[in-house]
């Protein structure tokens, strides 16, 4: 395509597109920028424009292997030339997508019984909301469905699953959320309200208050609880120590499933293969999408506990064939490329440099800006970090949005090479770079980060 002009393609894109997440009529009317993005390789990507940018989000933290990796294209390319697609509907495999769900086993937490293969995130949640409710319906307990979810968690911006979510951003004007969602505390210790709180009495507030909830709702019409190992969209926001034990606790008494949504941290990127492991988080169900395929082709898995399966199996028992299913579940070119990334994760040592790698990051960005009087605290896990800033670091007073400090300083990054994000609610620099990220890589995003909050806030 390069008989295209840049301008003829720009033009196209605002003349044509739809955009995610997108100010629409900004964009159409040519007031905000775009970037159209030609290629990449290894923690890089190149524009039109001849710009290479070293990308700290690895898209939208899934290029986990990083771009450019032909082992996957070469397997989507062959499994294009066999067999393009082929349906999975009353029990049809291929190589692929059996082999792919034996690996997804193999690796996940124990206690989990099968996998099935869904788009993305979104989709993979919606269905886990359905077994849920299904595996209640078998229980002969229709009451028991609303799920909890926590302010700031991510979970997709379908119906349900914006529901799910906890931004406001994603509400807002779609009659969302749905009522059958209930939303608990974030479990946010720089953002504690009483400030006297120390980790460990945060925790305990974080479980009373779902505690409270449980109580003012009534168990027996709550099903599950949806949520992230650590907070990822809502702020990159590793849970207070003994969380996830003291939520458990408060879960398990009332009969509460509970949903690792592992989008962002399954296979690899908080320096364990999967997040519930690292948090000793004992999941019935398990979300994960991006870094299964790492992107290089559309797969999401919902990976089905023991508990929930038999339960699932006594339903079909009793009403037939489930009636779930989408035309391109398990599709196999996104199976052949998840069996050719999980294969490059393990042959790079990817989990294992995601937690070296990662750490190094976390404490460059610690010794270059934790110092800072605008930067309120540098935080992450694995290959994860934010830094959040304040307009008053002593008092713990928080910029305006208006004054959109971190989309500022994000735009410094940018015209110093490096991609960050800023977070949708907060000023809050988010780093997730590709699991192969190296030391002097990581020197690069650093030095960027510096460099542009001086540049933006002295
Ligand atoms: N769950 C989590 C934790 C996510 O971070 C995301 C996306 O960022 C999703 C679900 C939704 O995934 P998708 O955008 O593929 O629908």
């Amino acid at each position: 395509m390069d008989d295209l002009r840049n301008d003829q393609l720009d033009a196209w894109d605002r003349e044509n597109m739809f955009h995610p997440s997108t100010h629409l009529a900004q964009h159409a009317r040519g007031e905000s920028a775009s970037r159209i993005v030609k290629s990449g390789s290894g923690v890089h990507i190149e524009d039109r424009d001849g710009n290479r940018l070293l990308d700290g989000f690895a898209g939208l933290y899934c290029v986990n292997v990083g771009y450019g990796r032909t082992e996957i294209a070469d397997a989507i390319a062959e499994q294009a030339r066999e067999l393009a697609y082929y349906h999975a509907y009353v029990g049809h495999g291929t190589e692929a997508s059996i082999t792919l769900s034996k690996m997804v086993l193999d690796r996940a937490p124990a206690g989990m019984s099968k996998v099935y293969f869904g788009l993305g995130g979104s989709d993979a949640n919606e269905t886990n909301i359905k077994l849920i409710w299904y595996y209640n319906n078998i229980l002969g307990r229709p009451q028991k469905k609303k799920i909890i979810s926590r302010w700031r968690g991510y979970h997709g911006s379908g119906l349900m699953t914006g529901s799910l979510t906890g931004l406001e951003l994603f509400h807002k004007k779609f009659d969302l959320p749905l009522d059958t969602v209930i939303h608990t505390e974030a479990p946010y210790f720089f953002r504690r309200e009483d400030i006297s709180m120390d980790e460990a009495a945060f925790t305990a507030h974080c479980a009373a208050r779902l505690e409270e909830l449980i109580a003012r709702e009534g168990a027996d019409t709550i099903a599950a609880m949806v949520a992230e190992p650590i907070l990822g969209t809502g702020g990159i926001v590793p849970p207070p120590a003994g969380y996830w034990e003291a939520i458990q606790k408060v879960l398990e008494k009332h009969d509460i499933l509970l949903v690792a949504d592992e989008v962002v941290t399954g296979f690899g990127r908080l320096g364990t293969m999967m997040g519930s492991d690292h948090y000793g988080i004992r999941p019935d169900l398990i979300t994960i999408a991006k870094g299964l395929t790492s992107a290089y082709a559309p797969l999401s898995g919902s990976i089905v506990g023991d508990k929930m399966w038999k339960v699932l199996e006594q339903g079909t028992d009793e009403n037939g064939a489930i009636g779930h299913g989408w035309t391109y579940s398990a599709h196999p070119i996104g199976a052949a490329a998840g069996v050719a990334n999980l294969k490059l994760i393990d042959s790079l040592g990817l989990v294992e440099n995601a937690g070296t790698v990662g750490r190094y990051l976390r404490e460059g960005l610690t010794d270059a800006l934790g110092g800072h009087r605008n930067v309120g605290e540098v935080r992450g896990d694995g290959m994860l970090a934010a830094v959040e800033l304040v307009e008053d670091r002593e008092a713990r007073r928080f910029y305006d949005p208006a004054g959109k400090v971190a989309p500022k300083v994000v735009a410094a990054m940018l015209s110093r090479g490096v991609i960050a994000r800023a977070m949708p609610q907060g000023d809050i620099l988010g780093f997730a770079p590709p699991l192969c990220l190296t030391r002097e890589e990581a020197d690069t995003i650093v030095s960027a980060a510096r460099d542009a909050v001086a540049e933006v806030l002295g």
